[in-house]
């Protein structure tokens, strides 16, 4: 039921006394026709509509949640606790820069602890979220070849195997995508990647590791090619969580990355809340960079880069973000933050050996952070799809990987365990994993009806697609 049905007219949770100033009307242009429609319902009845929905939905809190590309692992509530101090909480955007200077100084160190981490030279955390910091590259990637007059370059060249925003992003900056496949090790292929390098080439995107969890094994040919037909070289770091500490993209021939704060460094990602996609790059690219660098040593001051690409969001982005990401960096340390990465990949190779057997891997080979498989002959074989088992995966408490993604694999499940899942987290899975395939040979039928155990059974998910209900109408159910 939802909150509105639940509402009756004078119920409410106000406790604030009745308003003692002088109450202004607006004009009337600016004034509202109709009443809003606000839900009116006591405290405790809010209370219990919020935990039941709680309790119908999944997160971390509830089990595991292998969902790849996503990166939902445990963010510790430390990072919580530092957002929330009154210091970082009771500020004011416009407050005169002297009388915030902690808050500056959590900028400047998350800039040289990022930049440290990536190989970058300078990073703007004005970009809300990771398709925001692509659009942002681009966007410096952009600038800079108009800067030098050279208008010629209108392509951006997208391997097959990366994340689908990479493509979209190129779009909406005014570029041209040209796909380049992937060869049959998961890897760009480079011989078509030297045939699409050319002079109308204004630079390349890379996810790495891709979108089927491998480290492009050529990565430094790779920018070389691009380097020299004049183009630039993006990196999405969004699957950061993989490498940070490691390698750095800024020492294998990047100019520009960006990072998903809300999934490698302590913010949830999928929750709905703030997120945010700081983008690094290169010193010659640092003047064309959004405004608001913090600059100085003693007392840090904001400046606004000479040659700007002009503002992404409004003042300085998801400051409190950036706060859980400076609390995360400096509780795992110059040890911590490799390892962490380290036990990722781990991890997703423990599970794809122990399930290697049974499913069809798409790519056989040691993995980074993440696995896919492909339920191909599966399918062909009981006419259970990745989609069933994904519903299967459900009625035992674990969220389903990523389905049908990425689209160059048929059929497939990407799993990405994350580095904060225990051996009997993964043990676990893996039994469910391995049931639900020998469930696929004895009883097909059984999982076409999954889930059968949650709050909601399974969708129509072509209704849903075709004919999606966005949003309730007030007018006839009132
Ligand atoms: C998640 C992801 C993105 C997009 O990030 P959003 O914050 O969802 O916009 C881009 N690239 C890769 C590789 C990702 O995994």
């Amino acid at each position: 039921m939802l909150v509105f049905e639940k509402s009756r007219p004078g119920r409410g949770t106000s406790v604030l006394p009745p308003c003692e100033v002088e109450t202004v009307t607006l004009p009337k242009k600016d004034r509202r026709e109709k009443k809003l429609h606000l839900p009116e319902l006591s405290e405790g009845e809010l209370g219990r509509h919020y935990s039941e929905l709680a309790k119908k939905s999944h997160g971390v809190n509830d089990g595991f949640y292998p969902l790849g590309s996503c990166t939902m692992k445990y963010n510790p509530r430390i990072d919580e606790e530092t957002a929330n101090l009154p210091g970082f909480t009771e500020i004011h955007p416009l407050q005169p820069e002297e009388t915030a200077q902690g808050c500056l100084k959590v900028l400047k160190f998350s800039e040289t602890y990022l930049c440290e981490i990536t190989g970058m030279d300078r990073m703007t955390f004005q970009p809300a979220a990771g398709a925001h910091g692509e659009f942002t590259g681009l966007l410096l990637i952009k600038t800079y070849h108009e800067s030098r007059n050279d208008t010629k370059r209108t392509k951006i060249i997208v391997p097959d195997s990366a994340h689908g925003t990479n493509p979209a992003s190129a779009a909406m900056a005014g570029y041209s995508v040209v796909s380049v496949p992937s060869g049959p090790d998961g890897c760009v292929n480079l011989e078509k990647l030297r045939e699409a390098a050319g002079e109308d080439v204004a630079g390349l995107m890379l996810t790495n590791p891709n979108t089927v969890g491998l480290f492009d094994k050529n990565i430094l040919e790779i920018t070389k090619i691009i380097h020299e037909c004049g183009g630039l070289c993006y990196y999405d770091g969004a699957n950061l969580n993989a490498v940070m500490g490691t390698v750095r993209p800024g020492d294998m021939g990047f100019d520009v990355i960006h990072l998903n704060l809300h999934k490698t460094f302590a913010t949830p990602h999928g929750g709905g809340g703030p997120g945010s996609g700081p983008v690094g790059c290169k010193q010659f690219l640092a003047e064309f960079l959004p405004s608001k660098l913090v600059e100085g040593e003693e007392v840090l001051t904001f400046r606004k880069p000479a040659s700007s690409i002009g503002e992404m969001k409004s003042f300085y982005g998801n400051f409190q973000v950036v706060v859980k990401a400076l609390t995360y960096i400096l509780t795992l340390g110059r040890e911590g933050i490799p390892e962490a990465s380290r036990n990722a990949v781990l991890n997703a190779n423990y599970m794809m050996f122990k399930l290697k057997d049974l499913y069809d891997m798409a790519y056989d080979q040691v993995c980074m952070h993440e696995f896919v498989m492909s339920l191909a002959s599966l399918k062909k074989e009981t006419g259970v799809s990745a989609m069933d088992i994904a519903k299967g995966l459900l009625d035992h408490g674990i969220h389903p990987p990523t389905m049908y993604f990425p689209l160059i694999v048929d059929e497939a499940l990407m799993v990405e365990p994350t580095e904060t899942e225990s051996r009997e987290t993964l043990d676990d899975a893996i039994e469910v994993f391995r049931s639900l395939y020998e469930l696929a040979r004895l009883n097909p039928e059984s999982l076409h009806e999954a889930p059968v155990t949650t709050p909601v059974s399974r969708l129509d998910e072509v209704t849903a697609a075709r004919h999606p209900v966005l949003r309730y109408r007030f007018e006839e159910s009132l």
